[in-house]
């Protein structure tokens, strides 16, 4: 068992990378933590980053076919594919992973009942060594160990979460995992498409990269609740990736335009 089997639950690539930011944030000395932070993070840093996710897949795609100079609905047909196919990738994707974090849980959870009932003296080893690891010594560890085997309930739920390293309070549904990213990836994938619905030509075109311009700004200052850094420049650097995507995939959009495919 490897430990990126036993990743968070639902945790998406994009997930992975805002947990690691969660991880590398370094908290001031003599300030103290909120015990609400994690909680709260919890639920907005996963719309964060869908949405984030969202915004730049389908900006970059909207300017991408609009440097083609395509027939008028074009845009929009692709802004709207691209949100679909999007927002339903992230919701599967979260869903599989969410599942079988839950599945594998499960097979763990079976697998160290089995494991108390057979070989119990192995496992109460295994804890003693846990804690001793964690500085305690020996007599103090058999002790602990002791206490915590008199209740095979007890055990089991100790050694999933100490041995195996799993708490089954973190992971979530995997319906309410794929619905969230849903709509997450939904809401940042609509803002460069609005414009063209309303407009056309130049118009659409600048408010819907202004629009996700700002709206990827906004966003920064959402990452920036987690990173505790400074809000604007987390803002600005979203809008400079935000940006480069869009000037790429449009100049790509205007040569394959021009060469007439
Ligand atoms: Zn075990």
């Amino acid at each position: 068992m490897t430990n990126d089997e036993l990743r968070g639950p639902g945790r998406s690539p994009l997930a992975t990378v805002s947990a690691l930011i969660g991880a590398r944030r370094v908290p001031e000395a003599g300030v103290p933590q909120n015990p609400h932070e994690s909680r709260a993070s919890g639920i907005l840093r996963p719309v964060v980053f869908g949405g984030n996710d969202g915004l730049v897949s389908n900006l970059a795609l909207v300017m991408g076919v609009a440097g083609a100079a395509p027939a008028p609905g074009v845009i929009v047909l692709a802004g709207i594919a691209g949100l679909l196919a999007g927002a339903f990738s992230m919701a599967v994707g979260e869903y599989v992973s969410v599942k079988s974090q839950r599945e594998l849980l499960e097979y763990q959870i079976e697998f160290e009942r089995h494991q108390i009932a057979t070989v119990p003296d192995q496992e109460r080893e295994i804890l003693i060594g846990i804690y001793v690891g964690r500085g305690f010594n020996r007599e103090e560890a058999v002790q602990m160990a002791e206490r915590v085997f008199a209740d095979p309930d007890r055990a089991l739920d100790t050694l999933v979460r100490e041995e195996i390293g799993l708490d089954p309070r973190v992971i979530g549904s995997p319906m309410g995992a794929a619905v969230g990213s849903f709509m997450a990836f939904t809401l940042g994938a609509i803002v460069p498409v609005v414009p063209y619905l309303i407009a056309s030509g130049g118009i659409a075109f600048w408010a819907s990269l202004i629009a996700s311009l700002a709206g990827l700004f906004l966003l920064g200052l959402g990452v920036s609740q987690f990173t505790h850094r400074s809000p604007v420049r987390t803002g600005l650097r979203q809008v400079g990736l935000g940006l480069a995507a869009a000037v790429v995939t449009y100049l790509v959009g205007t040569l394959l335009g021009a060469s007439g495919i």
